[in-house]
């Protein structure tokens, strides 16, 4: 029987504690990796695709050449040269800054715990598109950010339900701390921001004096060659953009950054300060090597084509098993796909069957503040080659289907015995 403790020091955790639980996806996490299980659960980058040699040949440089000052401590801001690159990373997407103008964090995941709390005080509103990333709700909730989602459909956030969203804060005489968005192939729903509404979110930016918070980690990971403006080009004093070499490169060396205007920047250069003292010089000195010597836009081509086999693969898989009974996003690119389970199945409940199933996903709820998202789940792409990403879906599939059967033989027996006098 296992033991239950309870925590000695419940007593003394600041409040902002209170609300820290693990995620659904740490708690899947356990589970999902063992090996007969197909995960579509977690959203970890295909780092088996790198070129090994040419990361170790980097790194074995870097400390050739640059030894004393890569293993010394660095500045809040982060290396100068890296910036540079990281300004060149961005122009592949059409965003032109200054190296200035960008502070190096640790992985964007840092730069959305900087942010929130350099903002947020307990009870402070943040709009956030529902779903919304997990690890961001997760930052905001750690310093007791209270998220309001705006409804998102296959275009992206619509801006319609932002209004409403607005007016009812008008009408509380509230006002919002920020709206975060991923407008880049979503995760967790796979979309991105149409064209038209990226305009129609600048312009509504401007008419309710939002600040928006742009995080793009999966940008580059395109499979429709179609490039749409970041939202930080449209209105650069309104947006926070934020970057991140997790999906590009390696999530493992954590290099992300933040552009945001002068005073904001500055701030999160002393924030960041405290936080760590600085990032890792040794990370951001091989970043900046892999940047500068080695063919990495080719790579993120390479990551692409993968990315978007692994995508077609499991559409085709769901086409074959699943179109009759579940809805699901077609990603733009990126890492996931949003899947809607039929009316009234519960996919947090379906849960034990997939795994005793041998295949895991997360449930839709985590992606959600406000309880939301039962009948829907995140089915991830990255990492399972394509036929254990087949494999998974058709397991899932069978799950689903006698879940199915299962209500509809509930159902029939609740009516044939209300039928009878
Ligand atoms: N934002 C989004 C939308 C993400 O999906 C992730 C990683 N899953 C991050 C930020 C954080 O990534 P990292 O800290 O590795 O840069």
């Amino acid at each position: 029987m296992t033991e239950v403790r309870l925590d000695p020091y419940q007593g003394r955790y600041a409040r902002r504690a209170r609300g820290m639980t693990a995620s659904e996806i740490r708690a899947l996490f356990a589970v999902a990796t063992r090996p007969e299980i197909v995960s579509l659960a977690g959203g970890m980058p295909y780092t088996a695709a790198l070129d090994r040699d040419a990361v170790a040949d980097v790194t074995t440089a870097v400390l050739r050449d640059s030894g004393p000052v890569a293993l010394q401590y660095g500045g809040g801001q982060g290396v100068a040269a890296l910036r540079e690159r990281l300004v060149d990373v961005m122009a592949a997407e059409h965003l032109e800054v200054a190296p200035d103008d960008l502070v190096v964090t640790n992985g964007g995941q840092q730069a959305l715990d900087l942010l929130s709390r350099l903002f947020c005080n307990p009870g402070d509103i943040v709009l956030a598109e529902g779903p919304a990333y997990v690890g961001a709700l997760g930052a905001f909730s750690s310093y007791q950010g209270h998220v309001i989602h705006v409804d998102m459909d296959a275009h992206g956030l619509i801006p319609e339900a932002l209004d409403e969203t607005m007016a009812a804060l008008q009408h509380a005489g509230r006002t919002a701390k920020f709206l975060y968005t991923v407008p880049n192939h979503q995760n967790p729903a796979g979309v991105s921001l149409s064209r038209a509404r990226r305009d129609a979110l600048i312009e509504r930016a401007e008419r309710y004096d939002l600040l928006l918070i742009e995080d793009n980690p999966y940008g580059l990971l395109d499979f429709k060659g179609e490039q749409l403006p970041c939202l930080h080009t449209m209105a650069p004093e309104r947006v926070v953009y934020l970057g991140t070499l997790s999906k590009i490169f390696s999530p493992g060396i954590r290099i992300g950054w933040a552009v945001a205007p002068a005073p904001i920047r500055a701030k999160l250069t002393l924030l960041k300060e405290t936080a760590d003292l600085s990032q890792s010089n040794l990370t951001q000195y091989v970043a900046e090597r892999w940047l500068a010597t080695q063919p990495w836009l080719e790579q993120v081509e390479e990551f692409r084509e993968l990315y978007r086999e692994r995508c077609d693969a499991m559409l085709d898989e769901l086409s074959r098993h699943l179109s009759d009974i579940c809805t699901w996003s077609v990603p733009t690119g990126g890492f996931f796909v949003w899947l809607r389970l039929p009316d009234g199945m519960d996919s947090k409940q379906l849960l034990p069957s997939a795994l005793q199933a041998r295949v895991a996903y997360v449930p839709g709820r985590a992606f959600y503040a406000d309880g939301s998202g039962d009948s829907e789940m995140r089915l991830s792409f990255c990492f399972p080659p394509s036929e254990q990403i087949r494999e998974g879906v058709r397991r899932l599939a069978r799950v689903i289907r006698d879940q199915a059967a299962l209500r509809a033989a509930m159902y029939d027996a609740t009516a044939q015995q209300e039928r009878t006098p």
